[in-house]
């Protein structure tokens, strides 16, 4: 499937395979609902089909109970990554941007319950809003990339790649020893604390601060 990116303000279209996931990569927020610390990267997909721009409005699907946000930093792949190294692993990076890995959080409780596989509840249609990607050389330094979340002006998530259990790049090089990371992949690297639900009419900024910033808002 091609998606059209914004990178550099510029559209690229690219075609997307798979949205690479990370759960409970920020202690806080695996404490936030209870959760153990993993051993290892805890890893899921959500297809290309959840991914829709973030500016665009959220709309809140009826009758599938609590939609969560979870603001997260996210890498566009920009060329093929398989059992690669760290410095492989950041050549490999097209851009960074903000994703929200929604999350139906209701059913992903009873699928956990169960031992069943999440995807209902993560990978459902547009459960992937996407920012536009600055090119990856804004970046200086992997260890240190703040992102937040305010929500109707309120500052709610808060955190940084340096509270992150695996940073982006070991978490990239981890990655490519189970999938082959393709250009117009995307990995989104966890979310920190503060997560909660969406309501209609919310207002959001989701940023990087000083990097890129993005606002969308709930039906
Ligand atoms: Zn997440």
């Amino acid at each position: 499937m091609y998606k059209h990116f914004w990178l550099n303000g510029e559209a690229v279209e690219l075609p997307v395979g798979k949205v690479v996931c990370v759960g409970r990569n920020y202690a806080e927020h695996a404490k936030e609902l209870n959760n153990p610390i993993p051993v290892e990267p805890l890893l899921f997909m959500k297809p290309a089909s959840s991914i829709v721009p973030l500016e665009q409005e959220i709309i809140l699907k009826a009758g599938f109970g609590r939609v969560d946000y979870e603001t997260e930093i996210a890498v566009l792949i920009g060329s093929k990554l398989r059992d690669v190294s760290e410095g492989e692993a950041k050549a490999g990076i097209a851009g960074v941007g903000v994703a929200l890995d929604l999350t139906l959080r209701d059913l992903q409780s009873k699928l956990k319950e169960k031992g069943h596989p999440w995807e209902k509840a993560k990978g459902f249609d547009g459960s992937c809003p996407l920012s536009g990607f600055v090119p990856a050389e804004r970046i200086e330094d992997w260890e240190n990339i703040p992102v937040q979340l305010h929500i109707d002006g309120k500052l709610r998530q808060d955190g940084n790649s340096s509270q992150m259990l695996n940073g982006i790049l070991p978490l990239i090089c981890y990655i490519s020893t189970y999938f082959t990371l393709e250009p117009g992949d995307v990995v989104i690297t966890g979310t920190p604390a503060g997560v909660g639900s969406l309501e209609s009419g919310m207002q959001l900024k989701a940023a990087i601060p000083d990097v890129l910033e993005c606002t969308t808002s709930v039906e």
